[in-house]
């Protein structure tokens, strides 16, 4: 067979797997499958352009190899949590491989018809102000750098200026092809960019970042398969683009916050216009009293947020489901879609613990059962328990969707004292009669409790 239809029939095989395995992402009993499958289109992906009769020799190819392998394989063993610091950094190396692969194009052979040219200016443009601004998102999520956000006077109009000083270099380079510095300048202002778009969010808000620069990254691979003439980058640039679009939007959405909002807001600087009507005091809880509660329990749902993913409880929550259902009380976790910082991060704590897919419920699911459960554990959650959001117009979180356990029977609330969420807002619902406060860090407190069921 022609060696071009062989590669693209593997570049077809790849791109059906890359869309088999991003519709397997969309349910957590399948996300696994899905990630496999879009693994085996990358290798397929990678195997096809092996056959490319442009490679003349293959030393190169396996350098990268061994240098992308060292490095790669160390990444992938961090620990869960530092899951959102990984991907950025995974997104930068990616940005920056299709970058090098556009400046590398423009200086063999700088001669290219004009659609050709705008494709790579556009790769180089994204790839750059995507490779620094992912990993100033690292270097935050890291705390190798200031998390909260980095502002000052005039910040806009400075951002505002050198986005169109590094178009107007993009167009100059368009319409004077031989003036090499137009294509240079764009790179720098591109790179300057991707820093000053990054530095004035919080950490908190990084995730959206994230996914923004994402699908930055696979526009630009994308623009990169229009100008290397390759279908499967074009598939795969396009698919990553999007997808990353629209998580990005359905993460705003559930913090009921605008694109413009996190983008421009700098959320953790942002001063709300009411910070909770939270008063009164908060009623305590010892740990035997809320033994008794769950161990005669019918029904009891966990709530978990990021002061689990903080305290690594997850195995704790675990073990203390799995006795209270051996005592024949029906046990369910309800998933906030932005519960801890990142998202599905609530999904793979409680998959890393061997929870059940079955006993995930996602808001929608679990608040209609809510009235008719008899504790409601809330597990370092904060912000996504907060009745404000639906009771107080004016609050900064108004019109956020949350897990309403204030309408259990019965609510416990594990944190180690009186922290805020990250919204920094006062929560009414440590306030009500309802609620009981379990004070400690989430994993020890579990850990107390299971001990203190078995003795019931
Ligand atoms: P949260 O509102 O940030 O609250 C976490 C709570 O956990 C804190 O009040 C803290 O109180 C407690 N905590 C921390 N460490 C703990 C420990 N070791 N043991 C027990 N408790 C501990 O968390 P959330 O309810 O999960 O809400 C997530 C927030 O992040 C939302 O506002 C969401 O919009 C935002 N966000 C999420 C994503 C995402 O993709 N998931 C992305 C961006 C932003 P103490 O200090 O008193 O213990």
């Amino acid at each position: 067979m022609n060696s071009t239809y062989l590669i693209e029939a593997i570049y077809l095989l790849a791109s059906v797997l890359f869309i088999l395995g991003l519709k397997g992402l969309s349910h957590p009993d399948s996300a696994r499958r899905g990630m496999i499958m879009a693994a085996a289109g990358m290798a397929a992906a990678l195997v096809g352009t092996l056959f490319k009769p442009e490679i003349v020799h293959y030393h190169w190819i396996v350098i990268g190899l061994v240098i992308g392998s060292a490095i790669g394989i160390p990444m992938a063993m961090v620990p869960m949590t530092a899951m959102p610091q990984r991907t950025a950094l995974s997104h930068a190396f990616g940005a920056l491989a299709a970058s090098l692969v556009g400046i590398a194009e423009f200086t063999i052979s700088p001669d290219m018809a004009p659609f050709r040219r705008g494709a790579l200016g556009f790769e180089v443009m994204l790839g750059s102000l995507t490779t620094t601004g992912s990993l100033i998102a690292a270097a935050k999520l890291q705390e190798l750098m200031r998390g909260t956000p980095i502002q000052f006077k005039g910040q806009h109009i400075v951002n505002l200026m050198l986005a169109l000083t590094m178009v107007g270099f993009y167009i100059g380079w368009l319409t004077h092809p031989d003036t090499a510095i137009f294509f240079y300048g764009m790179i720098g202002c591109a790179f300057a960019f991707g820093i000053m778009l990054v530095i004035p969010i919080g950490a908190a808000d990084m995730p959206v970042v994230m996914s923004l620069l994402n699908s930055y990254a696979g526009l630009s691979s994308a623009a990169t398969g229009f100008v290397l003439s390759n279908n499967v980058l074009i598939i795969a640039g396009t698919l990553d683009g999007f997808s990353g679009f629209i998580l990005s939007i359905l993460m705003c959405r559930a913090m009921n916050r605008s694109m413009t909002n996190v983008l421009f807001g700098g959320f953790g600087a942002v001063t709300g216009t009411d910070t909770g009507a939270a008063a009164g005091t908060m009623r305590e809880v010892g740990l035997d009293d809320v033994a008794v509660q769950l161990a005669y329990a019918n029904q009891v749902v966990f709530v978990p947020g990021y002061g689990m993913a903080t305290a690594q409880a997850q195995h704790a929550v675990r073990e203390l489901g799995n006795l209270l259902e051996e005592r024949g009380v029906s046990v369910k976790y309800a998933i906030h879609p932005v519960a801890g910082r990142m998202p599905g991060h609530m999904n793979v704590l409680l998959a890393e613990a061997n929870v059940p897919y079955s006993s995930l419920y996602e808001m929608e699911q679990i608040n209609p059962e809510l009235p008719a459960t008899d504790v409601a554990m809330v597990i370092g959650a904060n912000d996504v328990v907060n009745p404000d959001a639906r009771d107080n117009p004016n609050s900064p979180i108004a019109g956020m969707p949350i897990i309403e356990v204030d309408r259990a029977r019965s609510v416990i609330v594990l944190k180690r004292g009186k922290g805020k969420g990250f919204s920094g807002l006062e929560n009414p619902l440590f306030f009500k009669s309802v609620t009981g406060m379990l004070y400690g860090d989430a994993k020890s407190s579990l850990t107390s409790l299971v001990q203190a069921v078995q003795k019931v």
